[in-house]
């Protein structure tokens, strides 16, 4: 039996009719831009996340341009990110004009570690971006206090982890932004490009309001230059009926990572093979299940290739190393060590939710086999 990685398939089939009808709804309307569909849908995420204002965005990648552009980054700014990390985090700060400055992760959470953060501030370090990477969130008391202490802002990149939280609090609410992905291999997976900016800023809200629309207000007068940022109504449409599934989505998929970590840590010594952690206080989601495997990642990788598993490296080369950032600032690119190793190391294994119980049985057995 081969098991992918995801399948897509298997969990917008079994809600098919009910997507039919929602698009038969919205051709009907003739209603494809803005309008009611988008405003239930971020009132529906507002509320599923526990945030006060909520606005749906054309696209992760815009959703972190947005939230940067609304807090006024730009050319002569620092903003501090990790390092190991998907390219948008650190795309999106470099197109807004200002310099991404990379900052080790930490090994357990896999989020940015604060001590190597501290090293990188200077006196143009505008904001932070912690990454709660693979559903789980960054150490967000070190991170926050950090940020007071310097005045930095806070945008939360939550692309990965809908839902997560961090002491209980929902991760995206705790900084000035929080910026969410529907990419269809996301946590809420949409059928395209989608995304969502959330704040608990009344002001910061108006202001990404008018920036997703060319930044005009009333019509047709502009008195900050936007862009097109927009989400479609048809995309808001399918994902309303999807959101009502995100509990047993996230459910599915912590049932999944405990089975592999029942079944795993016999054979986990730390050393050749290291489960990811689920920290008490860090509300994981699971959108990966990523192993370490110091020395033989890339042979486990082809083992379980060779066996029909899917498996992918999220990520294999971190920001500093990447050709397009080489001309960056030397205090940018230095000291992340772990970053390199982390790329070294890791292997993600299936763990979304409609995986049955013969296929996590498969994946443990493939990885029981290899390190036996
Ligand atoms: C997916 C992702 C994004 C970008 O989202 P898109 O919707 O694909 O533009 C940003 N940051 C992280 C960490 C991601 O995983």
């Amino acid at each position: 039996m081969s098991v992918p990685l995801l399948d897509v398939n298997a969990q917008n089939l079994p809600l098919e009719a009910e997507l039919k009808q929602v698009f038969e709804n919205v051709l009907r309307s003739g209603r494809f831009i803005l309008g009611d569909e988008v405003e239930a849908f971020e009132k529906e995420c507002a509320a599923a996340l526990g945030a006060k204002h909520a606005i749906s965005i054309s696209s992760g990648t815009d959703a972190l341009i947005i939230a940067l552009m609304a807090l006024g980054i730009g050319p002569g700014d620092e903003v501090l990110c990790p390092s190991f990390t998907f390219f948008a985090t650190a795309g999106s700060v470099f197109r807004t004009g200002a310099t991404p400055v990379f900052c080790d992760v930490r090994t357990d959470c896999f989020g940015i570690d604060i001590e190597s953060a501290k090293a990188k501030l200077t006196s143009k370090t505008k904001a932070i971006i912690p990454v709660h990477l693979f559903g789980q969130s960054s150490d967000m008391d070190a991170i926050t206090s950090f940020a007071k202490e310097h005045g930095l802002k806070i945008v939360e990149d939550v692309a990965q982890s809908f839902g997560s939280t961090y002491r209980g609090r929902a991760c995206g609410t705790i900084g000035e932004i929080g910026s969410f992905s529907f990419f269809p291999s996301k946590n809420l997976g949409g059928f395209g490009d989608g995304g969502l900016v959330t704040t608990e800023s009344f002001e910061l809200f108006e202001k990404m309001m008018r920036l997703r629309n060319h930044g005009m207000h009333p019509r047709y007068y502009h008195s900050i230059v936007g862009g097109n940022f927009r989400m479609d109504a048809l995309q808001c449409a399918l994902l309303r009926v999807k959101l009502h599934h995100i509990g047993e989505y996230a459910a599915g998929r912590t049932r999944n990572a405990n089975y592999y970590s029942r079944r795993l840590s016999a054979i986990a010594d730390g050393t050749n093979l290291i489960l990811p952690t689920d920290r008490d206080h860090a509300g994981h989601v699971w959108n990966q299940y990523t192993l370490r495997v110091p020395g033989r990642r890339d042979e486990l990788k082809a083992h379980l290739t060779a066996k029909g598993i899917g498996c992918e490296i999220y990520y294999p080369v971190p920001m500093h190393r990447q050709e397009c950032f080489a001309n960056l600032p030397e205090h940018s690119l230095s000291n992340c060590p772990v970053s390199d190793q982390l790329s070294a190391e890791v292997v993600s294994i299936p763990v979304y939710p409609e995986l049955v119980e013969a296929q996590l049985d498969e994946v443990a057995s493939a990885i029981e086999s290899f390190f036996s």
